[in-house]
């Protein structure tokens, strides 16, 4: 028969007496064997070839082959088998024999099936115990395959990629860099890991971030410090570092990311180069055509034929809206050139320029039935170190758009107070308001809002993004509170100059 249920322990039976044979597969089968039976050592083998059991019981003496030959041959055919050897003779002599042929155990005859039960349940229990072992270990070699072959694919893939990589301990050294790294920073094959950060890079302001980063020293957690820089070779870098952290949040290490932003870097040169220019080319035309209009409309002489002086107004509106787009833009690239310094610094009385920004733009409300509000405090407000120009926009953006975002006869209120080393001015409006989710857009480049409310409204987009560039580089923030229907308060907070 087959051993065809894998639940079972295959058992094969090899004994010359029919009843032994019979006695033996009655009690197996009932302690969960799976039985096949020979009648001598021939058949045995035969069965062992054709269907291979993981326990025999083998009788020693049968007519024809001798059951130790057996035995033999046996271990030579199937070494893992468990042999348990049955006699009447037996003898100390003979036992010892078997043992020494690779018997697994010996039951003496007669026997009875409490002790063939045991016997039997003995090899059962040894084979478990091999078989778990011998899974155990595949296990084992298996994670050591997974493992070896995951550690290649990861350093094949780090070696690949174009980004450069660096991996810094705590205390600065370099545990590993990649080849991408080493060209970004001009060092030959030979640099290999192990040495301090200032081996590879000699930009300080990269050593101090990898250091920073990698004891465990870092900025807010939302935000990836980071760092550009020029390399030698001219080329221009972005550094992003994240700490490498283990279970109980203790900085272990930081990995380094460079990013090659050459291209980027000089294509943003060309285009503030290119606006710069174009601006510039556009100021004086406009400024031209502008004044022949203004004199058109202003000389009753040249007054243009009945019906058409609309136009002219109309192309005056226009022609003004261009002027200031064009200075917009100006002041844009000259905020970019000075790539975030302050122009011309000076000490700035916040108090004189307010009022001067409210008189500018006192005519603009008065025709619009708007009340415009300064309040200072009683006592002096400390100066501002920045420059005048740049402040001066600021400021006129934000009470213009106050304006011109608001209904007829609602009021504007320019506050100004201190604040610990700051000065804070907030510019309310009882106009329009923002949506939330336009809240953070309308600092960007020619974003304008586009509804019923703001359609009839001339603008270029390029106010809030002025104004966060001028307040940027003199270290300080502009922030917006806003609701629909009630209004929108923008507050600016400058350091204060220090004594
Ligand atoms: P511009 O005013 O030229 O359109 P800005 O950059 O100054 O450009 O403003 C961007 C957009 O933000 C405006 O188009 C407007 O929709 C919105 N905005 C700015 N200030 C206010 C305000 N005080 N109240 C309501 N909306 C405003």
């Amino acid at each position: 028969m087959a051993f065809s249920d894998t639940s079972k322990v295959p058992v094969l039976v090899i004994d010359d007496e029919g009843d032994i044979r019979d006695g033996c597969e009655r009690i197996l089968i009932r302690h969960g064997c799976q039985v096949a039976k020979a009648p001598d050592g021939a058949a045995g083998l035969e069965a062992m070839r054709l269907d291979p059991a993981e326990i025999v019981l083998l009788d020693l003496k049968m007519p024809g082959m001798d059951g130790l030959e057996v035995l033999k041959l046996l271990r030579q055919s199937h070494p893992q088998v468990l042999v348990i050897v049955i006699t009447g003779y037996a003898t100390v002599e003979t036992a010892i024999e078997a043992m020494k042929l690779g018997a697994y155990d010996f039951l003496p005859k007669p026997f009875q099936p409490d002790q063939l039960r045991l016997t039997v349940g003995r090899a059962m229990e040894r084979l478990r115990l091999t078989q778990e072992t011998e899974r155990l270990e595949r296990e084992r070699r298996q994670t050591l395959v997974d493992l070896a072959g995951e550690k290649s694919r990861l350093r094949t893939v780090i070696s690949a990629l174009p980004l450069g990589i660096l991996v810094t301990q705590p205390g600065g050294q370099v545990v590993l860099h990649n080849p991408a790294f080493c060209q970004m920073a001009g060092l030959g094959a030979d640099s290999p890991p192990g040495q301090d950060i200032s081996r590879y890079l000699a930009e300080p302001k990269v050593q101090q971030l990898a250091r920073q980063v990698s004891s465990g020293k870092q900025g807010p957690a939302n935000e990836l410090p980071s760092v550009e820089f020029t390399t030698r070779e001219g080329r221009c870098l972005l550094a992003q570092a994240t700490p490498v952290l283990n279970g109980q949040g203790e900085s272990l290490g930081a990995v380094l990311v460079f990013m090659d932003v050459t291209p980027y870097r000089m294509l943003d040169q060309l285009r503030q180069e290119f606006v710069a220019k174009v601006s510039h080319e556009l100021r004086s035309p406009l400024s031209t055509i502008l004044l022949q209009l203004t004199l058109l409309l202003g000389e009753e002489g040249a007054a243009p034929p009945q019906g058409h002086r609309h136009l002219l107004v109309r192309a005056r509106e226009r022609t003004q809206g261009l002027i200031s787009f064009v200075r917009d833009l100006l002041d844009l690239s000259r905020l970019e050139d000075g790539g975030g310094e302050v122009q011309n610094p000076v000490e700035v009385g916040l108090e004189k320029l307010l009022l001067s920004v409210k008189e500018s733009l006192s005519t603009q409300a008065q025709n619009r039935g708007m009340k415009l509000i300064v309040e200072l405090p009683s006592e002096p407000l400390p100066t501002v170190f920045a420059d005048l120009g740049g402040l001066e926009s600021v400021f006129t953006n934000l009470v213009a758009n106050a304006i011109n975002y608001s209904p007829d006869g609602t009021r504007v209120r320019i506050r100004a107070w201190r604040e610990g080393e700051a000065v804070k001015v907030a510019v309310a409006d009882q106009g329009f308001g923002i949506e939330p989710e336009k809240l953070d857009k309308i600092f960007d480049r020619f974003y304008r809002i586009k509804n019923e409310k703001t359609r009839y409204v001339t603008g270029t987009g390029l106010g809030l993004p002025i104004v966060k560039s001028v307040v940027d580089s003199l270290g300080g923030q502009v922030e917006v509170a806003s609701q629909l229907g009630e209004g929108s308060t923008f507050t600016v907070t400058l350091p204060a100059t220090s004594p």
